[in-house]
């Protein structure tokens, strides 16, 4: 066992950020039995702002607080305790905590954000030497608090502003209650939870965007971080070989052994579309896709029908904006109909397409990128739909083009891949968040945006959550114990 001088890094707030105008929350799932670690908030506002917001507000959602910053310190009370209650540790973690005005737009805004304050290498009883780990952690494994007296373990910081002003997302303020029932707000329970799992570990210290470790020495993350085409880790890579798997959509999975096997049990089959029938051609086979949060989720069996394009624009592209005319009603009816992504929202597409009779819809991306979902809620939609890549959609188009008024000899399958689960790469992983295009704050410490059911540690937070922080329903908790935890 290593007992060299530890060697300590000051880290500026968090790597980790979430970022978001969809981000609204949900609900919840009961809090895990026995208390193992203490979780202590330590208040960094000054008098009168933030946690010491003298405002008064009622009571909301079982948050009995009668000020605007009680009501904030009882939030993050909940959202320790629910932490507390599923770690182990002997050492007290200190949240370092404050209310700050952080960027907002009226569309968008930063809810908050949370790192460890250190990181520290070759501790008392570091399970590996030469790598970096989270300040909290690093206390765990070490049986002692060996963070600078006087520092928190994690500092997180939450926009003040959030909701209260008309530049800052208006009307979508935090919910302050305890009790899931957040409405059109952001569940602030959730929003922390998140948080507080990047501080605890939740996050590489190596610089994504460059692929550097900082001092050249890694991060305990980077020894779980797989590119699933070469079978390299992060840790055997070079800078370079780093920074391009990061941008590789797919390509990194996390291969701790604790989420692997817990991955059965809270992902569901990928919902799958695949392309068959006598005019298919090369444009045969499956084809990724991205989920509705409206209309039916895709199950088995497929929904099948003939594939028929919606063109109501000059271009030969199809909107279907506004009710479909007589020529796209009878393409479509009984149906499966391809529709562009554009001009108007997703359901308004479903709602046209569903009132011209189709079985089911396919939306083809106008711009180039990764495959990604389609948000809004009708509960009058009864069709599936889902989202394709723009370079799959001028696939299918091109095999369509010798189709009848009313048939194509292409048919669409919309159901589930039971070989494959939502979100993990071919041996069974689940995949990491590796857009195509870097996204600073998101990109490699955060999960797949393609899991189902949504998971806690996505980059942006789902209106489906719940306070649940391990399996049946989350894999968080799995990835903190594959990091020591
Ligand atoms: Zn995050």
């Amino acid at each position: 066992m290593k007992a060299a001088k530890p060697s300590r890094l000051q880290r500026a707030l968090g790597a980790a950020a979430c970022v978001a105008a969809a981000c609204a929350l949900a609900l919840g799932g009961a809090a895990p039995a026995q208390a193992a670690a203490t979780i202590v908030i330590v208040n960094q506002n000054d008098a009168g702002v933030g946690f010491n917001d003298p405002t008064p507000v009622a009571p909301v959602g079982g948050n009995p607080g009668t000020t605007l910053g009680q009501q904030r310190l009882n939030a993050f009370q909940r959202a320790a305790e629910i932490w507390g209650a599923t770690l182990t540790s002997s050492v007290p973690i200190r949240i370092g905590a404050s209310f700050v005005p952080l960027a907002c737009t009226a569309t968008s805004a930063v809810l908050g954000s949370a790192g460890a304050y250190e990181i520290w290498s070759d501790f008392p009883s570091a399970p590996r030497a030469s790598t970096w780990y989270p300040s909290a952690l690093a206390s765990k494994l070490a049986g002692q608090d060996i963070s600078t007296p006087g520092s928190p373990h994690i500092v997180a910081r939450f926009n003040s502003r959030l909701g209260l002003f008309p530049d800052c997302l208006p009307g979508s303020g935090f919910y302050l209650g305890l009790d899931d029932n957040f409405g059109d707000q952001i569940d602030l329970v959730t929003v922390l939870l998140h948080e507080f799992a990047h501080g605890l570990g939740f996050q590489t210290f190596t610089d994504d965007e460059t692929g550097a470790e900082i001092q050249s020495i890694p991060s305990i993350w980077d020894y779980y971080l797989l590119n699933n085409r070469t079978g390299k880790l992060w840790v055997e890579m070079t800078d370079a070989e780093r920074a391009a798997s990061a941008v590789t959509w797919r390509g990194l999975s996390w291969n701790g052994p604790i989420v692997t096997a817990a991955v059965p049990q809270v992902l569901a089959p990928s919902s799958n579309l695949g392309v068959g029938g006598s005019a298919a051609g090369q444009a045969a086979g499956n084809y990724p896709v991205g989920d509705a949060s409206f209309g039916p989720p895709l199950s088995n069996p497929p929904v099948a029908g003939q594939l028929m394009p919606v063109v109501d624009q000059a271009d030969g592209t199809g909107l279907a904006c506004d009710p479909l005319g007589a020529l796209n009603a009878l393409a479509v009816r009984g149906n499966v109909a391809l529709v562009d992504r554009g001009s108007c929202d997703f359901v308004t597409k479903a709602r046209n397409v569903q009132a011209a009779g189709a079985l089911a819809m396919i939306v083809a991306d106008n711009q180039p990128g990764d495959v990604a979902g389609m948000s809004g809620s009708d509960p009058a939609i009864t069709i599936p739909s889902v989202r394709i890549t723009q370079a799959d959609g001028v696939t299918l188009k091109a095999v369509l083009q010798r189709r009848s008024r009313t048939q194509s000899g292409v048919v669409a399958s919309l159901g589930l891949d039971t070989t494959r689960l939502a979100g993990t790469d071919n041996a069974g992983r689940i995949l990491l968040y590796t857009p195509t295009t870097y996204s600073p704050g998101s990109t490699v410490s955060h999960y797949t945006t393609e899991a189902k059911p949504n998971q806690l540690m996505e980059p942006a937070i789902n209106d489906d959550l719940t306070h649940a922080v391990a399996p049946p329903r989350d894999l968080t908790f799995p990835l903190l114990r594959d990091i020591g935890w």
